[in-house]
């Protein structure tokens, strides 16, 4: 099962790969997390993303686009995955159908998570992450019990250098000119399954998890 989490940044996207690939058993491919670990790492391709993850800008098409199809080509990626960010544009997308092509894989669904622009720069801005586990806090709507420190592993928050108030209206607005654009061109294969974000976390989930089981082989 090859799946897409299609949506604007803070739609959930990653939250809610994360449950479903523990409740489906795949693994989870997000973009945003490939470059985050070439930053930590400060190889080539980590110093190159970070001036354009800075800015709120998208890496450009064939950096990100070689980065993904390495990570797919890997064996654990033989049964299926779950797409988290990427694609972010039209060339990524054709890049991706040539990708799957190439490795023999067909892509079941995209799953399109809508949620109003004004309710992800609340989000957003209230973001917090485990530097240790990786898990996601909001300081208003899921705090965690002490304000720096993470729940499950006890280790540091912090927030995203692109959680900023401007760098967030910068990723939204390339969200419209580069991303949105995806919505039709999955709409024209009848792969994409609109889903609406704005809603509880774990109907959310639920809602997503109906739709999966809904879709062909
Ligand atoms: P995310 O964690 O998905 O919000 O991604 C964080 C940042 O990584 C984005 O704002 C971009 O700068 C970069 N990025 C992630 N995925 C892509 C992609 N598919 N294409 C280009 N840049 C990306």
């Amino acid at each position: 099962m090859y799946l897409i989490l299609l949506g604007p940044p803070g739609s959930g996207k990653g939250t809610q790969a994360e449950r479903l690939c523990k409740e489906l058993n795949l693994p989870h491919v997000a973009s945003g997390d490939l470059f985050r670990d070439h930053l930590k790492r400060e190889t080539e391709l980590g110093v190159l993303a970070q001036n354009y993850m800075d800015k709120g800008h998208l890496v450009p098409d064939d950096v990100t686009i070689g980065m993904v199809k390495e990570r797919l080509s890997r064996s654990d990626c033989r049964g299926g995955t779950i797409l988290d960010g990427f694609p972010r544009t039209l060339a990524q997308a054709e890049a991706l159908d040539s990708i799957f092509q190439e490795l023999g894989q067909q892509l079941t669904g995209v799953l399109f998570i809508a949620v109003p622009d004004d309710v992800l720069i609340e989000r957003l801005s209230g973001r917090r992450i485990c530097r240790n586990c990786q898990t996601s806090f909001h300081i208003l709507f899921s705090p965690p019990r002490e304000l720096q420190t993470c729940d499950l592993c006890g280790g540091e928050l912090y927030q995203r250098d692109d959680d900023q108030p401007d760098t967030i209206r910068a990723r939204i607005k390339v969200y419209h000119k580069q991303t949105a654009p995806l919505i039709k061109y999955y709409q024209a294969t009848d792969l994409l399954h609109e889903v609406d974000g704005n809603i509880d976390i774990d109907r959310v989930t639920d809602t997503l998890i109906t739709v999966i089981g809904s879709l062909g082989p």
